[in-house]
C-alpha cells in the first residue's frame, strides 16, 4: 500500500509502480466509483449502457453508450 496526499487541487497522480504492474497509460480512460465505506475504486473505463447500466454489447453513438435493448426502446419511443 502507498498513501499520498490529495494536491491543491484534490488531484492524485497514480504512482509509477502501481501504472506499470496495472499496465496502465498515461491519458487512458478510467472510471471512478465511490464506495460507501469512503474509499474510490478507479478501474480502466468500461463502455456502459447509459439507461440501464449493462456492459454487454454496448455501442456508442456519439457520445452516448447503449445497449441493443435500450436502442430498440428508443426507436418505438421516437
Ligand atoms: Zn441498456
Amino acid at each position: 500500500m502507498i498513501s499520498k496526499k490529495l494536491t491543491s487541487k484534490a488531484g492524485i497522480t497514480v504512482p509509477k509502480s502501481i501504472r506499470a504492474d496495472l499496465g496502465w497509460k498515461p491519458g487512458m480512460a478510467v472510471d471512478m466509483i465511490p464506495l460507501e465505506d469512503g474509499s474510490l475504486k478507479i478501474r480502466p473505463h468500461i463502455d456502459q449502457c447509459r439507461f440501464c447500466g449493462t456492459h454487454e454489447s454496448v455501442k456508442r453513438y456519439k457520445d452516448i453508450c447503449l445497449c441493443p435493448e435500450c436502442a430498440a426502446k428508443m426507436k418505438e419511443a421516437v
